[in-house]
């Protein structure tokens, strides 16, 4: 391919609009539209002239089988293949694909987690086609994206609650948007655009490493002489097979309609990042789920392995995910911009106000969105935002507001009494507004960028999350207005108390200092330092009536969806000490045997051979190996015992030690450093 044809081969694996315009009868088309705008129901007899479209264009493509597509509560994707072959009544075949294959599936949900939603005699799941997001094609099979729900009819995936989310956001902003003498506007759109971080290894590397390949992480590994403390990496030029790698990502993105804009080395050795450009957030995240599968199948075409977990690696940085967030309009509109005139001033400050009370308010459901066993390494360790949830606004933009709440001058160049709806806000310099990087949830001029989610993660909880309770503020905002009778002075008086209720939330600071630790207790913010400690958040009575209230979540859904988070959290942590245990016994325990007997042999020849040959040397190291073995043994009886995070951390603190003594041809494990230099 030559890099001119990008545009020619962009979204060319994509049943888009271009191609359902081209391919179907236009009455066809004109009732597809219909439902993917205004969601009304699909007639059979459309669905089967689109399936039978989309089956001729994706056999022209060689494509011999189509699949539901679907996200279930693993956080990954799922699909099951059928081929388009039908017996043709005589001895051969023909190629069918039927509307109702379209429009719904019934895969067995019995082996997909549920949190008890479903019992085994309602085992059935149906996928039912989501026409909002477009079929493509992958690994030669037509993937339908579909919600996945239970047989009584409770969601039993990520994707229905954040088209939900998306619904209840858009139908209050709707509502405000009408004060601001918005006719115009038909819809409000979530947007969510990713940042995705990730490491890469060789693959036979990687495959030396049960802890890799059980676990996503290393559970041993002492620190290299040389992990990021020259910061040489970050942004640095790429490594041949890295290059090779990511340009084939691309290009395959591309094919699937994902705009990946931006690559670059990361701040640890072998980690990288990649860059999509936002779109509605069911968009995004779909295309989020296809960039997290496509790095781990290119890499391993390249023999490389893609790390997603949050911590690969013990005392270098781990991986997040920043989703930027957004709500926009069908006329065009970013509702998070702030405006040229005092007109459009009063709208973003009532929707900045909005976010504020929103993100105050619900703080302790966002941050529960963001837990993991895996994101549990990050936060708040000084590489990420620590797990206090706080808005950066910037001093300007926070000065305003403190004006506006104390009815002041707001002093800066061009100084105006702020009267809102009649001043102009100053022009905001966009830079200054995104150098904290250290918030968990920093205004960046014209967008909110959410720095907690873990590089594992799918983008559909935080972005529920956030639409939910902003579309929780907007209709406790919507209420007060329409009762008002001077639209102008509700809204002063909605965002002067906003800010007045809700400013503790607002965090300029340093988030990794201590000061700010102790400095967010005093404003009485959360603190959730782990996920178990988060997690019962999500079904307190406030998320409960808060996601029951906008019809994201009914109360089963939500609960079962805690169990699950709660279950996987616990699952993930036991394989973790089974994997250690396994390794020491197995793997650790054989090498320091073995050189142990090295030792004792060297020595005891030496000894032999003449009287007043020297063997300390061998004598203080099997001395220290044999000390070390034996603390080695005690950890490892205790994490028999107690599965504990600190039996885990006491024996991989014992085996690093003997990692430095042991020979690299001795050692079972490849090293920290052969790691990061794995993909030279
Ligand atoms: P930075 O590098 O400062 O984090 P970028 O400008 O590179 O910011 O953008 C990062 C991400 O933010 C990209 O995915 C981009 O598409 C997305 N983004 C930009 N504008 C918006 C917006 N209005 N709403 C949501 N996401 C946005
Ligand atoms: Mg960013």
């Amino acid at each position: 391919m030559r890099m001119r044809d990008v545009p020619n081969i962009f979204g060319s694996m994509v049943f888009n609009d271009a191609v359902m315009k081209a391919r179907l009868p236009k009455e066809v088309y004109k009732a597809l539209k219909k439902t993917m705008e205004k969601g009304t129901t699909l007639e059979m007899s459309t669905a089967s002239a689109v399936a039978a479209a989309m089956k001729d264009w994706a056999v022209d493509k060689g494509v011999t089988h189509y699949t539901h597509w679907f996200q279930p509560m693993t956080g990954i994707t799922a699909e099951k293949h059928d081929s388009f072959i039908e017996k043709d009544g005589v001895d051969g075949a023909i190629m069918n694909f039927s509307g109702k294959s379209l429009a719904m599936g019934e895969p067995d949900a019995s082996s997909f987690p549920s949190g008890g939603l479903r019992c085994t005699f309602e085992a059935r799941g149906y996928t039912l086609w989501d026409t909002t997001s477009y079929a493509f094609i992958k690994d030669n099979t037509l993937c339908i994206p579909t919600a996945f729900c239970s047989y009584s009819g409770e969601a039993l995936d990520k994707k229905t609650p954040l088209l939900r989310s998306m619904q209840a956001v858009e139908k209050q902003a709707l509502r405000i948007l009408k004060h601001f003498g918005k006719d115009d506007v038909k819809r409000v759109i979530a947007n969510a655009g990713a940042e995705q971080e990730y490491f890469l290894i060789d693959k036979d590397a990687f495959l030396k490493r049960p802890d890799l390949v059980n676990c996503g992480r290393t559970l041993f590994g002492a620190m290299p002489p040389k992990g990021q403390e020259l910061d040489d990496h970050y942004f640095g030029s790429l490594k041949a097979r890295v290059a090779d790698f990511m340009n084939e990502l691309d290009l395959e993105l591309w094919k699937l309609g994902v705009y990946s804009k931006t690559k670059h080395n990361e701040a640890a050795p072998a980690q990288h990042e990649l860059v999509t450009i936002f779109s509605a957030a069911n968009i995004a995240t779909d295309h989020n789920q296809i960039v997290m599968e496509l790095m781990k199948t290119i890499a391993s075409k390249h023999n490389l392995a893609c790390l997603l977990h949050e911590k690969p690696f013990a005392g270098v940085n781990g991986s997040g995910k920043h989703n930027n967030w957004s709500l926009s309009t069908d006329t065009g509109l970013n509702l998070f911009e702030p405006g040229d005139t005092p007109h459009q001033n009063a709208q973003f400050l009532l929707f900045l106000a909005a976010v504020i009370k929103a993100v105050d308010e619900y703080q302790g459901v966002l941050r529960a969105t963001c837990g993991s066993a895996g994101n549990d390494h990050r936060l708040g360790a000084n590489e990420a935002p620590p797990a206090i949830i706080s808005i950066f606004l910037g001093n300007e933009l926070t000065a305003i507001l403190e004006a506006l709440e104390a009815g002041e001058k707001y002093a800066a160049e061009g100084a105006c009494t702020m009267e809102i709806g009649v001043t102009t806000l100053p022009k905001l310099p966009k830079d200054t507004t995104d150098r904290n990087r250290t918030s968990p949830m920093a205004f960046t001029g014209n967008k909110f960028e959410f720095r907690m989610l873990g590089s594992a993660f799918s983008t559909a909880g935080p972005n529920i999350a956030l639409n939910t309770a902003l579309a929780e503020a907007l209709r406790q905002f919507a209420d007060v207005l329409d009762e008002a009778d001077n639209t102008k002075k509700a809204v002063a008086t909605l965002i002067k108390d906003t800010v007045k209720n809700h400013k503790r939330i607002i965090f300029n600071g340093d988030n990794y200092s201590d000061e700010w630790v102790d400095e967010a207790k005093s404003r009485g913010l959360d603190n959730f330092a782990t996920t178990p400690e988060a997690l019962p958040v999500l079904i307190s009575q406030k998320s409960l009536d808060l996601f029951e209230r906008h019809t994201v979540f009914s109360h089963p859904e939500l609960t079962s969806r805690y169990e699950i988070l709660l279950e996987t959290y616990h699952k993930t942590l036991q394989i973790e000490a089974l994997t250690m245990i396994d390794m020491v016994k197995a793997q650790i325990i054989p090498a320091a045997l073995q050189y142990q007997y090295t030792l004792s042999k060297l020595m005891n020849r030496k000894e032999a051979l003449s009287e007043g040959v020297d063997a300390s040397l061998e004598k203080y190291i099997l001395t220290k190996v044999s000390n070390l073995c034996k603390d080695m043994l005690v950890n490892l009886q205790n994490l028999e015992k107690a599965k504990t995070k600190e039996a885990m951390d006491a024996l991989r603190n014992t085996v690093d030690q003997l990692e430095a003594y042991v020979p690299r041809d001795i050692w079972p494990l490849p090293t920290y450093a052969q790691l990061f230099s794995s993909t030279n």
